[in-house]
C-alpha cells in the first residue's frame, strides 16, 4: 500500500532485522537512506533491489515535498544507518509532513540502542528520559546536565568512545555519583555493559578510551528510588479504586 514506512534496522547483529522489515524493504518502491552505502549493504544482504534515495532532516523543504508527493502512489521506506529512525536520527520532519498531507504512516519497530541499553543496565526502568547526545562544548554540556539533575527518572545518553571520559566526569559532577552503566557495542561481538557509580566509571574510563558505540544509563538518584515503591503501590491502589468505582 502507498505511504511512509518507518523501518528499524539492526544496531549491530543482522539477525535482529525483523521479518516485517525485510518484507517492507523488498516490496517498497523506494528506500530513503541516510547513507546509501550503509543501507546498500543491508539491502544486498537481504537480496532487495529497491532503489534508494538519500534523505535527512537537513534535506530542503523542496526535496521533502517531492518525497511527500510520492507517498500518494508509492510505498516509501525510511531507514537510518542503524536502529530506529527518528531516535537521534533523521525522520520526524518527514513524518510530520506526511501526516499533514494526509498520507498513511506505518511503523515497523525494532532495535534501538537506548531501549537495548536500558534492558542491560539493571537500573529502574519505570520512568526514563532519553537525552540523546549531550552538547560537545563543555559549557553547553554542563548546562544541559544541570537541567537534567532535577529530573526524577533514569537518564539515557548516546555517546562515542573518545568523549566518554569527559562526559562521565561531567555527569558525576552535575548529578552526583549516581549508579550508572556504560553499555558498549550492544549486539556486536564485543558487547559489554559495565556498571558502577558515575565516579567509578569516570575513573575506569579516564585512562582507557573504549572503541565503538556507547550508551550511558544513569539511575534516578537516591530520593527517587526511596519514594518509588510506595508511590507506585499507592498509584496502583488509586487506579484500581477508580476502575472499580
Ligand atoms: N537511531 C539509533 C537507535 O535507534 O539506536 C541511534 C542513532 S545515533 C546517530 C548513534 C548512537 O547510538 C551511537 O553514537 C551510540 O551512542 C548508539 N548506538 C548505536 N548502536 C549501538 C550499539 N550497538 N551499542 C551501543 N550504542 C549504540
Amino acid at each position: 500500500d502507498p505511504g511512509l514506512y518507518i523501518v528499524a534496522t539492526p544496531i549491530g547483529n543482522l539477525g535482529d532485522l525483523s521479518h516485517r522489515a525485510v518484507e517492507t524493504l523488498k516490496c517498497a518502491d523506494h528506500v530513503l537512506a541516510e547513507d546509501t552505502r550503509v543501507t546498500g549493504k543491508l539491502l544486498k544482504h537481504i537480496g532487495a533491489r529497491t532503489p534508494m534515495l538519500r534523505y535527512d532532516d537537513h534535506s530542503s523543504e523542496a526535496e521533502r515535498d517531492r518525497i511527500v508527493d510520492r507517498l500518494a502512489t508509492s510505498a516509501v521506506a525510511l531507514v537510518s544507518d542503524a536502529g530506529t529512525p527518528l531516535i537521534s536520527d533523521p525522520g520526524y520532519k518527514l513524518v510530520r509532513a506526511a501526516r499533514a498531507a494526509g498520507h498513511q504512516v506505518t511503523t515497523i519497530p525494532g532495535p534501538s540502542a537506548a531501549i537495548a541499553a536500558l534492558t542491560l543496565a539493571g537500573l529502574p526502568t519505570d520512568r526514563f528520559l532519553f537525552a540523546g547526545f549531550l552538547p560537545a562544548k563543555a559549557k553547553a554540556r554542563k548546562d544541559s546536565i544541570a537541567e537534567l539533575a532535577a529530573v526524577r527518572a533514569t537518564l539515557v545518553f548516546y555517546e562515542s568512545g573518545p568523549r566518554l571520559d569527559d562526559t562521565l566526569s561531567a555527569l558525576a559532577e552535575g548529578l552526583g555519583s549516581r549508579d550508572a552503566a556504560v553499555a558498549r557495542e550492544i549486539t556486536k561481538l564485543h558487547e559489554e555493559c559495565v556498571t558502577g557509580t558515575l565516579n567509578q566509571l569516570a575513573d575506569r574510563y579516564a585512562s582507557a578510551t573504549p572503541k565503538g558505540e556507547i550508551v550511558i544509563v544513569v539511575g534516578p538518584g537516591e530520593e527517587a528510588q526511596d519514594a518509588s515503591d510506595e508511590d507506585v503501590d499507592r498509584a496502583i491502589d488509586e487506579a484500581l479504586t477508580r476502575l472499580s468505582a
